[in-house]
């Protein structure tokens, strides 16, 4: 008997090539208007998702903690209780990937939802197909199959599954941004990498307009791991173009 392409591609429902096919994942909308509850878990559930829904903070939060999913997509403003409220509860209990949506704007508020432990946002009114490409790109970066577990530049080492970073073995008190800043750059290491891929690739914001948002969690950084702009050890600013990670000379590196 002859085994074809096209038996293939029925009888493997999770091909070892990760890049074939987007993964599936059990997601959770909590989400109180029902019409966009209604149009994005369809439209997540026809790209082969497993959906749950919810229509309120407690009804959320009852859903995740019973059906453990592996992303869940949060809108800020519920009637029972404020979302960003639910983040935090979330945070507590459970790392899921969580996506908010929010239809209020401000720099500070985006920012004040991501430190708080958001993944990801989208600023409502978004197209169902926005709402995919997130949920692609976060399902990709929780998998990140051939990424090696920890990366190790100089005396820093980089922990992704547990998100943990520690330099000369003394643990890191980062927060969520600053741990994904610092992946960043440390996947990257020595390699400049621009603010705006910054932005981008941390806080989801391709086109700008954050400059002073990195500036800040990059100094915070800097700080944690005992170092200044003037006194660069692993964050070397390149005027102009962005910041290199790499180990201080004398250590050595991967
Ligand atoms: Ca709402």
């Amino acid at each position: 008997m002859q085994l074809g392409p096209s038996d293939l591609s029925t009888t493997s429902k999770f091909p070892q090539d990760a890049d074939s096919l987007p993964p599936v994942a059990a997601i959770v909308i909590i989400e109180d208007d029902p019409h966009i509850r209604r149009l994005a878990a369809e439209a997540l559930a026809a790209n082969g998702h497993h959906l749950e829904t919810a229509g309120s903070a407690l009804e959320g939060l009852k859903l995740v903690v019973a059906t453990k999913p592996e992303l869940v997509i949060l809108d800020l403003g519920l009637p029972d209780l404020d979302g960003a409220e639910l983040l935090r509860m979330l945070r507590a209990v459970t790392r899921v990937p969580v996506i908010v949506t929010t239809a209020r704007e401000g720099d500070q508020h985006v920012v004040g939802t991501l430190d708080a432990g958001a993944d990801d946002y989208l600023t409502k009114p978004y197209s169902v197909a926005q709402l995919e490409a997130r949920v692609r790109a976060l399902m990709r970066r929780s998998e990140q199959p051939g990424a090696a577990a920890t990366l190790v530049v100089g005396e820093l080492a980089i922990d992704r599954a547990a998100r943990e970073a520690t330099l000369a073995g003394t643990i890191l008190d980062l927060s969520p941004k600053e741990f994904d800043l610092l992946m960043l750059l440390a996947d990257r290491a020595g390699e400049v990498v621009s603010k705006r891929e910054m932005l981008a690739e941390v806080w989801r914001q391709p086109y700008g307009g954050g400059d002073r948002t990195v500036d800040v969690h990059l100094s915070s950084l800097r700080a944690k791991l005992g170092e200044s702009a003037r006194r660069p050890r692993y964050l070397h600013t390149v005027h102009g173009v962005g910041v290199k990670l790499s180990a201080p000379s004398g250590e050595t590196g991967r």
